[in-house]
């Protein structure tokens, strides 16, 4: 579960999100929608640590990312501290950011071999899994910009979940897509939840957001009200 509690943040002066309470529970798929220039971004980049609040608590599953302090700010925990939470939390860009000089299965690799989660000939396993869920056991040797933009995507999924994050956020997910790719893209989504990963989508699809979300949340509230209310 991830529990982000009075949040703030502002960009000069401007207070695009405001005392702000959020949760994602395990298995809900919550999609941010709203106008331009809300904050939807702004939030999901907050709880990714992406970007550093002002003020709160974020947390999920007893791993912090920063602390709510007794003179109304926050403190971010250390960098290894922050490691431990950002690996409970996966993210797949809009533009996918796959490494372009690395095959697909080594795109997957690279993360948990690095910070030694996983051996090699595990990760490889774990990769070829996922992968294969994926329906990409057959791209597995090649480069990213060799596939096509609903490959990559899946590409991009299945390196996100190589670490189990027990939140998955994704950024305008079909904002490249066509209709049907979408709703595939959808339906694995959909299929990541039941497993027991909590997601996060933003988006500007509102058909999207009502059909695949379990819970719609709207970013006119981010400032000035909770979620809550
Ligand atoms: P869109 O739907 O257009 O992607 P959004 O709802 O995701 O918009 P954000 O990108 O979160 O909105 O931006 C919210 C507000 O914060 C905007 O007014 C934006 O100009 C401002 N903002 C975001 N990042 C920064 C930054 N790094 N420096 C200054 N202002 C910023």
């Amino acid at each position: 579960v991830l529990k982000a509690e009075g949040i703030s943040k502002e960009f000069n002066r401007l207070k695009v999100i405001d005392d702000f309470d959020f949760t994602i529970e395990s298995n809900e798929i919550v999609t941010l929608v709203g106008k331009s220039g809300t904050g939807k971004t702004t939030l999901m980049r907050l709880l990714n640590g992406l970007e550093k609040a002002d003020k709160g608590t974020i947390s999920i599953d007893g791993h912090y990312l920063c602390r709510a302090t007794p003179d109304g700010k926050t403190e971010y925990v250390s960098k290894q501290e922050r490691k431990k939470y950002s690996n409970q939390i996966g993210m797949v860009f809009q533009d996918y950011q796959l490494f372009p000089n690395l095959t697909v299965v080594e795109n997957c690799i690279e993360a948990p071999v690095s910070q030694k989660l996983l051996t090699k000939s595990e990760a490889y396993q774990k990769a070829e899994e996922l992968l294969s869920q994926m329906g990409l056991s057959a791209k597995r040797d090649v480069y990213p910009r060799t596939l096509s933009g609903g490959q990559q995507q899946r590409a991009a999924i299945a390196r996100a979940m190589m670490l189990n994050p027990k939140i998955l956020c994704f950024d305008e997910p079909t904002s490249a897509l066509d209709a049907e790719t979408s709703n595939e893209v959808g339906k694995m989504i959909q299929k990541i939840a039941a497993s027991g990963t909590g997601i996060l989508i933003v988006t500007h699809d509102t058909e999207f957001a009502k059909v695949f979300g379990t819970r719609v949340v709207s970013s006119d509230i981010f400032s000035g009200h909770n979620e809550k209310e």
